[in-house]
């Protein structure tokens, strides 16, 4: 089966994907506590900017406003009747943002997590996350994505409810992990164990990786872990653009465009095929790592010393794949992309 992002890595050594929806949407107004996927409707001039700046910054996917699109999330702020709209409508505008772009641009339907636990430590079965991911998948498909995209997942179950979920929707898709607790994901999962999921799952991704979580050096360790356990798919880095900060009220990364260009090289010297930033990159990153991967070869695969001096050091000693770090440290909590 071919569909538009198969057709690009079928042709390209590297894609550049794009970067932060939340960071970029606070920056417009967003008011933290609201549910951005509103604006799909309500500011469809500034979700198509959103949109625009990935791609005008080289990118050759963007994922969906639609991250918190699934009846759970929209619940809280009275919008679960309205799943199917609110994803059609953020891959609508998606469509029309990529179709005229000139060249070939993937729309990636972006799908996060439920924010409920999943059983037994919750109360979230399998049957209903696989029915709130195939909803959301649903509204995406009718808007014109060409693959489903979740993302920041910690928990394996989740991961294969989304997995089974675009089945039922004959949605091709990539899905990352959140590797944001020493190394492991907060449920515990390691990069290693991520393989192994993705290697037993009856529809396979077109690719998988790692989004988010801590610093990009983290994220690049996680990559170099994905490499080390034999992947069958291209992977994907989307790591932060460097650590978050409290500035003056607001979030603020300190990663500047030189360090994500830095990191764009890095990530593809580690294995990565699908290169992006999250929190904090702008499309002034996304420029400069689009730069930096067109004028500098491909390197060998660095060593986590080289990484630690190019990008900053490591959050923690282990990535766990040693058997090391914790095990399960679960919380609630929302975050965006
Ligand atoms: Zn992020």
């Amino acid at each position: 089966m071919t569909n538009a992002l198969s057709e690009l890595l079928s042709t390209r050594d590297w894609l550049l994907a794009d970067g932060a929806t939340g960071t970029t949407l606070f920056n417009m107004g967003l008011q933290s506590g609201d549910a951005p996927e509103f604006w799909n409707f309500d500011h469809v001039d500034r979700i198509t900017a959103l949109y625009q700046g990935a791609v005008d910054a080289g990118s050759d996917m963007f994922l969906t406003n639609t991250f918190g699109g699934n009846a759970s999330r929209l619940k809280l702020h009275g919008g679960e009747k309205q799943v199917h709209e609110i994803n059609k409508a953020g891959a609508e505008i998606a469509r029309e943002v990529a179709d005229k772009s000139g060249r070939k641009v993937v729309v990636a339907g972006s799908v996060g997590p439920t924010g409920d636990i999943m059983v037994p430590m919750g109360s979230l079965t399998f049957e209903s996350a696989v029915e709130m991911f195939h909803e959301q998948a649903e509204g995406l498909k009718a808007g014109g994505a060409d693959v489903c995209w979740v993302e920041t997942i910690s928990a394996a179950e989740e991961f294969k409810a989304a997995a089974a979920a675009f089945a039922l929707a004959d949605m091709p898709w990539c899905g990352t992990m959140s590797f944001d607790t020493a190394g492991r994901t907060m449920m515990g999962l390691t990069s290693a164990e991520l393989v192994k999921l993705v290697g037993k799952l009856p529809n396979a991704p077109l690719a998988f990786g790692a989004n988010c979580g801590v610093g990009s050096s983290d994220l690049l360790r996680t990559v170099l872990g994905f490499q080390a356990a034999g992947p069958e798919q291209p992977v994907i880095a989307k790591g932060n653009a460097g650590i978050p900060k409290y500035v003056d009220g607001h979030i603020h990364y300190d990663g500047t465009p030189e360090l994500m260009a830095d990191y764009a090289c890095l990530a593809r010297d580690s294995g990565a095929t699908i290169i992006g930033g999250c929190c904090g990159t702008t499309p002034e990153h996304l420029r400069a790592m689009r730069e930096a991967l067109e004028t500098r070869p491909k390197g060998p695969a660095p060593t986590l010393d080289a990484i630690a001096e190019a990008l900053g050091g490591f959050s923690s000693e282990s990535d766990g794949t040693d058997g090391g770090g914790p095990t399960r440290a679960p919380r609630r909590g929302r975050r965006r992309s």
